[in-house]
């Protein structure tokens, strides 16, 4: 083990530099892999096109000609791209993307063929991936559907085309399918909105550009790791005298290596469309984050699930390995992918954009208030939504937001929030100038240079959009933003209801909007925080409020199975309760597991490396001890030593000997529920830190030369 680690690093220490060529101007290549509505409208007939534009545009079924017609021009044009083979690409609940690839080679005819029904629906062995109890219910198989909203493209000479998964009897068995109907369920709520205002708004769509950040390390550094390797994180390591309290890692110049992968992948991404525009380091050393322009959230939640894909390809060409993991390193900043959210009308409206005018400053009111107000009702599903193993880590921990949720929107729309709430209650008389009255006709100057940044919130307003910083780095958005635009379109819905019956009743339409709002602003009050998120206070503080904060996953998902989610889901059509129930059951389930592999991988660390390893130096110290009492000089900080060693060794035996009892107890239980619990409070709780610890301790007494695990220093800081 000890040669692994040296071997590794002098791998690491001799890579030769990877030349990357750029490819020219971007305007040249981008997109080029895909087939976009432009490459659409160059190989379909004028009827056919149009009848798939509708398609994409309303939603609506495309019927099996257009389908044939469709397939048969994407064959011709992927064909003379070089691909071979295609797969329907969807988003199964293993939280990664999945394919199957059918080859286009028909042998009997030896000719390529692609017919429409094979475009449109495919039956992939579905049996083994996760469904949480649904197809053994109900039925055992389950198809994907083409979801035309999303383009086709060509990924590693295959054309992938993105599918929805659903079990026979309807129930989805993905992450996109959920998506979809929240994203319907939000455009339909916010278009009725935006009719108050504009009669011209015929759909609304949900926006999203996702930050993501990753780690970088040297293949080799991680190959010789068996915890990143089986558990994604390194569950043992002691800190380095130098990690991020100098904060020079962040915006700093990139390190070479680093900067050839991101301009590799780049490359690739940029030819399938994934307008990916910013790159910088970010805090934590050998951490950095890559940023794509926003958006529709359908398809930036499949550029982002591709774009990971393709950074994991494009490292290993790079001997490089990306982490996606929420806390791959103790005491370093964890990783997050920020979901930047807005709602963007068809006439090119962004809903959460200022204006310079007072009139429409009414709408963008409308949509940050019901916003804030949507948060405020259901923050624990929110929480719940971005709940995993991984998450829990980082939540609360080194510069992350807590598990409390809260919204901030700078001191300047905060006044404007309180200047309407004193205003709201108004009478206004025939030749008033209202939005005077209400006090929102000044808020267009402040409003459009509010510079005001807070990066503690876990959900915080940024200009034009809004920012859910809890998100984990390895999460699907399809996630978080399905119950983001859900219980928007819920609260959207309950606004224009409520603004209708004061209508009814005879109130002006814009009073009757400001007194609503009015209401909202108060009740909604105690989510806003405008302090620093990541201190001690706040969580005193969010407490008096009574505001929850649910550490772990476990119990955060219980959010998702209240009967009033039961009822949001239903209202919608997002979720049946079967399909809410399945996956609770696959999130425990999941959560189990990863707790369970990080627990053996510690079990056997410990008993097979480390601590046959401080044996073995052990006895060094012992035969010096003897020798320097032969020579009677002291050997008391020798001895010391040897006693130390002693007392971590014993922990670490009792620890892993008492944690692989609770395991197996734990595993007894056959409620997924329970069993989670479980795992976090029995075995992760009660464990995991008491044994990191004796390992850690023991990694600074060791001789460097026997320590068999690469240390942070040498994973983190690549040139
Ligand atoms: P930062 O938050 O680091 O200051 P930016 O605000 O420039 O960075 O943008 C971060 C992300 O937010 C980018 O992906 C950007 O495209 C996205 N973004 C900007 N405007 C919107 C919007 N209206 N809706 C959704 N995402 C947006
Ligand atoms: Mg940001």
């Amino acid at each position: 083990m000890t040669k692994l680690r040296f071997s590794a690093l002098e791998k690491a220490n001799n890579r030769p530099k990877i030349q990357v060529e750029s490819p020219g101007k971007i305007s040249d290549y981008f997109a080029d892999d895909v087939f976009d509505l432009r490459k659409m409208q160059s190989h379909l007939s004028p009827d056919i096109f149009k009848r798939v534009k509708t398609a994409i545009d309303e939603g609506i079924k495309i019927d099996a000609d257009t389908a044939d017609a469709i397939a048969s021009a994407v064959k011709t044009w992927a064909l003379s791209k070089g691909a071979t083979h295609y797969t329907h690409w969807f988003q199964p609940l293993t939280g990664a993307t999945a394919e199957k690839h059918d080859t286009f080679f028909d042998h009997l005819t030896g000719m390529e063929k692609f017919k429409g029904n094979e475009l449109v629906q495919q039956e992939p062995d579905a049996s083994s991936f996760p469904s949480g109890g649904i197809r053994s219910t109900f039925e055992a198989r389950g198809y994907t559907a083409w979801d035309p909203s999303s383009p086709i493209f060509i990924y590693d000479v295959t054309l992938c085309i993105p599918t929805i998964f659903v079990s026979y009897t309807g129930e989805a068995l993905d992450n996109k399918a959920p998506l979809l109907k929240a994203v319907e369920a939000v455009d339909v709520a916010a278009t009725q909105v935006c009719q108050l205002f504009y009669r011209k708004v015929t759909r609304v769509k949900p926006s999203l550009g996702c930050e993501q950040e990753y780690f970088v390390i040297d293949k080799a550094l991680y190959n010789s790791r068996p915890d990143l390797m089986m558990a994604g994180r390194t569950v043992f390591g002691h800190n380095p005298a130098r990690g991020q309290q100098l904060d020079d890692h962040y915006f700093g110049s990139i390190p070479t290596r680093i900067y050839d992968f991101m301009k590799d992948f780049e490359i690739e991404a940029l030819r399938l469309g994934i307008p990916v525009s910013t790159r910088h380091n970010e805090v934590a050393p050998s951490q950095f984050e890559v940023a794509p322009t926003f958006e529709e959230i359908n398809i930036a939640t499949d550029h982002n699930q591709l774009l990971m894909d393709l950074m994991n390809k494009v490292a290993e060409r790079h001997d490089l390995k990306v982490l996606f993991h929420e806390k791959p390193f103790a005491e370093l900043n964890g990783t997050g992918k920020h979901n930047n959210w807005s709602l963007i009308t068809d006439t090119g409206v962004n809903l959460l954009q200022p204006s310079s005018s007072a009139r429409e400053n009414l709408i963008f009111l409308t949509f940050l208030v019901n916003t804030i107000k949507a948060v405020h009702e259901h923050a624990d599903l929110l929480r719940a939504s971005i709940g995993s193993a991984g998450n829990d880590h980082r939540l609360g921990a080194n510069e992350a937001p807590p598990a409390i949720m809260s919204v901030f929107i700078g001191s300047q729309l905060t006044a404007v929030l309180n200047e309407l709430e004193k205003n709201g209650n108004i009478k206004v008389e025939k030749g008033d100038n209202m939005y005077m009255k209400l006090g929102i006709d000044k808020i267009p100057e402040i409003i459009l240079d509010n510079t005001d940044r807070n990066r503690t919130s876990p959900f915080a307003f940024t200009g034009n959009k809004f920012e859910f910083r809890a998100v984990g780095g390895n999460a699907n958005t399809a996630l978080p933003m399905t119950i983001l635009n859900l219980i928007v379109a819920d609260q959207l819905d309950k606004f224009y209801k409520e603004v209708e019956k004061a209508i009814a009743e005879g109130i002006d339409k814009r009073l009757a909007i400001a007194n609503v709002l009015r209401k909202y602003i108060k009740e909604s009050k105690k989510i806003r925080f405008e302090g620093d998120g990541y201190s001690d206070e706040w969580v005193e503080e969010a407490a008096k409020r009574k505001l929850t904060n649910v550490s772990d996953t476990p119990r955060a998902l219980d959010a998702y199975l209240t009967d009033k989610s039961r009822k949001l889901f239903k209202r919608h059509k997002v979720m049946s309760e079967i399909e809410l129930e399945a996956r609770n059951e696959i999130s425990w389930d999941a959560y189990s597991m990863q707790i369970q592999i990080e627990s053996r991988v510690m079990g056997d660390l410990v008993l097979n490396h480390i601590i046959p390893t401080a044996i073995s130096y052990q006895n060094r110290l012992i035969e010096n001890a003897h020798g320097l009492q032969d020579l009677g000089i002291s050997n008391k900080a020798v001895v010391e030593n040897v006693k130390k060693i002693t007392e971590y060794i014993e922990t670490l035996n009792k620890g892993i000997y008492d944690m692989t009892e609770a395991r197996k107890r734990a595993n007894k239980i056959d409620n997924a529920r329970e069993k989670a619990i479980a795992y976090c409070d029995n075995i992760k709780g009660e464990y995991f830190e008491k044994i990191r610890y004796a390992v850690d301790k023991l990694e600074l007494l060791v001789d460097d030369e026997d320590w068999p695990l690469v240390k942070y220093r040498e994973m983190l800081f690549l040139r």
